[in-house]
């Protein structure tokens, strides 16, 4: 049912089609202002703008001048009239077909790899792709590489020549990671979320540590790769780090698993040291033992275990402790007592001994165990999974 009207008013025909108003199409438009009619070279413009990205499904949004919006009332309003849908639909669904049309691509209005959004105030284009999220393991073969990146001394993270205006300084797992996922995905950056972590000296053996990562703004999402062709086509391997076990995720991560770790400490005697060590001991009372660890900065006590230690003088100066733990224990800190932050602890039964500087431990294995779902994971972390941040 078409309204017929008499009306001074010039409608182009997508406004006449809009309103449901019969009359003469006209070639200027009082209620858009043209901006209907211009609807293909704004698709035009996107589809231009996609055609650097990989992906399968897109959604579109709109921002509409509230002028046109505040016509449109008033022309309804003024005729009595319901629209057959909104200026804001209409042309969202006009271009959603338009560039369905024309890429081949699915419109997603849950989950688009994709989400385009236009201003019709300003004629401007903003596109975000969805992130990719991966979990991988690395392997540290190199003494004197930090998981994580640090501020730059130089500007404190403001970004500087001496840091290559990244803000943060030296070689880290973090900016390997970095380097090679954004280049391999052609994105801006990383997030990271590590299951622990470990001295600057250690070395990370084994199958390695977990970790996951956020692939920001990727214009590559290497989705028609075959998981085993994904996996491949992502290891890493330098003389220092190695990352392996690339699984794409279906979606961000929200519960952290939790996971044992088997690593070995080294301790060196003090040449003075008249004390007597307490092998039996320490295999006595860490065996399945339940200790507290204070989390710093946050004054929260939480239970771990430790289900074995096991010393080893591999000669008069030298202890080894193999130990096999729950993740999330600062390791450093359970064998010195440091902060009475880990309690019970070893300091008591190793007198005269300390931690070697340059070889304080080393992560043999880290395994993990089901989800636990208290643990979540903030939605835009800076520094996620907080609590881990110094635990082994
Ligand atoms: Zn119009
Ligand atoms: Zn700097």
């Amino acid at each position: 049912m078409r309204l017929a009207v008499q009306t001074e008013i010039n409608l182009c025909k997508y406004c006449l089609a809009r309103e449901g108003i019969r009359a003469r199409i006209s070639t200027s438009c009082d209620l858009c202002g043209g901006l209907l009619g211009r609807i293909g070279s704004s698709a035009g413009e996107i589809i231009e703008k996609l055609s650097e990205y990989e992906y399968e499904t897109f959604l579109i949004g709109v921002s509409i001048p509230q002028s046109v919006l505040d016509q449109e009332d008033e022309l309804r309003s003024r005729l009595k009239i319901k629209g057959k849908e909104s200026v804001k639909s209409q042309i969202t669904g006009m271009l959603t077909a338009k560039i369905a049309k024309s890429t081949g691509k699915r419109p997603d209005y849950s989950r688009p790899d994709i989400t385009v959004l236009l201003s019709l105030s300003d004629g401007s284009v903003s596109i975000s792709p969805r992130s990719v999220w991966i979990s991988a393991r690395y392997e540290k073969s190199t003494r004197g590489i930090s998981q994580r990146d640090s501020k730059c001394q130089t500007c404190n993270g403001l970004g500087c020549a001496e840091c290559d205006y990244r803000g943060r300084s030296g070689e880290s797992v973090e900016s390997i990671a970095t380097a090679f996922f954004t280049s391999k995905f052609l994105a801006e950056s990383c997030n990271f979320v590590w299951l622990g972590s470990e001295d600057e000296n250690s070395l990370v053996q084994g199958s390695g540590r977990p970790f996951y990562v956020e692939v920001l703004r990727p214009k590559k999402r290497l989705s028609g790769k075959t998981p085993n062709k994904f996996r491949s086509s992502l290891s890493f391997k330098s003389k220092d780090i190695r990352i392996s076990k690339v699984e794409r995720l279906e979606k961000r991560i929200t519960e952290v698993p939790q996971f044992d770790v088997r690593c070995r400490v080294y301790l060196s005697r003090n040449e003075v040291s008249q004390y007597e060590t307490q092998l039996e001991e320490i295999k006595r009372n860490f065996t399945e033992a339940i200790i507290n660890v204070r989390l710093s900065r946050k004054n929260r006590v939480v239970h771990r275990v430790i289900h074995s230690i096991s010393p080893k003088q591999s000669d008069r100066n030298d202890l080894e402790l193999l130990i096999d733990c729950e993740g999330g224990i600062p390791i450093k800190k359970l064998i010195t007592g440091q902060d009475n932050s880990v309690e019970p602890n070893l300091s008591n039964l190793i007198l005269g001994y300390a931690i070697d500087p340059e070889k304080p431990f080393d992560i043999l294995d880290v395994k993990t165990r089901r989800p636990n779902p208290n643990r979540r994971v903030r939605e835009h972390p800076e520094n996620p999974v907080e609590e881990l941040s110094e635990d082994a």
